[in-house]
């Protein structure tokens, strides 16, 4: 009974806060369905006043389908999803594990810009290292094959993933947020949009390196190359798996950046095969690949 009201409450909470942010209900600054329309329409400006690609259309091959992909991810899937996750929730308290039972670095006390910092950086490791994952384990490289089937590089392509993805994802940002001792800062919605923004301008037709601050952040040339449908020599699995971060592949040696002319092939080797619409790559993925 316990877990049936827990999917049931956790289902109904996240409609009820989709709802209210469609309706304007909610503080503007955790208001993620407007923040995410208006930090698209912005990146999207710029990449139509500076495009890197100048021959590139603005609405560009699959435009359409990434621009729902968007939704579907971040709100349809979020809502469908929200009452399974409130159900774990209720299993492991039930087993004494809370998202406070690791808590390796305590964090009260400390400055709020510190606590943001350190937020910051935790999960863009784990997620790093997720990545990673996605293309070193050969099943989960098949959905993840979705992300990568982008042929026309625009910002709205940051949001176009396999669902499975945001449940792959999930266990290793939890324990992130377990080593903070379950605390995500109080102002960690600046954290999500930066990561939000970030994310779109990496996909972007926009060239932007970031001069030497390139070292620390991720960027539209260096994230162009991780979508390149030849990998080079020395990196079978692929090159700049960084999210929010460039850091982590210049510490593993994960980097490549040959040249930035932008003008690369993207995709994979086979990515003819993967289904071109949004309902086949809904379904994609869960069969064993044929050799
Ligand atoms: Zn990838
Ligand atoms: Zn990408």
């Amino acid at each position: 009974m316990e877990y049936i009201d827990a999917f049931i409450n956790g289902f109904l909470g996240m409609v009820r806060w989709t709802w209210k942010s469609i309706m304007f209900e909610v503080p503007w600054y955790t208001n993620y369905f407007w923040g995410l329309i208006v930090i698209s329409l912005l990146v999207w400006g710029l990449e139509i006043l500076f495009p890197w690609r100048k021959e590139q259309s603005i609405f560009r091959k699959d435009f359409w389908l990434d621009a729902f992909y968007m939704f579907f991810n971040f709100f349809i899937f979020a809502i469908i999803i929200s009452g399974v996750y409130k159900v774990l929730e209720v299993l492991f308290a039930d087993f004494g594990i809370t998202s406070k039972s690791l808590s390796l670095i305590d964090f009260t006390g400390w400055p709020q810009w510190l606590q943001l910092l350190i937020f910051f950086i935790i999960l863009d490791f784990v997620q790093w290292f997720t990545h990673v994952l996605l293309h070193r384990v050969p099943a989960f490289w098949e959905f993840h094959k979705v992300h990568h089937s982008v042929k026309e590089m625009g910002f709205a392509a940051h949001l176009r993933f396999h669902w499975m993805e945001n449940i792959l994802y999930k266990p290793l940002k939890t324990l992130g947020v377990m080593i903070l001792g379950g605390f995500e800062p109080e102002q960690a919605y600046i954290v999500h949009f930066a990561a939000i923004a970030i994310g779109h301008f990496n996909h972007a037709n926009i060239k932007l390196t970031w001069g030497p601050l390139k070292y620390i952040l991720n960027n539209p040339v260096m994230h162009l190359y991780h979508h390149a449908y030849n990998l080079p020599e020395g990196h079978p699995y692929g090159m700049n798996y960084g999210i929010s971060l460039s850091l982590w592949d210049y510490m593993f040696r994960t980097n490549y950046i040959p040249e930035s002319s932008g003008k690369i092939e993207l995709g994979f080797p086979g990515d003819e095969k993967l289904p071109k619409g949004f309902w086949g790559q809904l379904v994609y993925g869960f069969k064993k690949p044929k050799k």
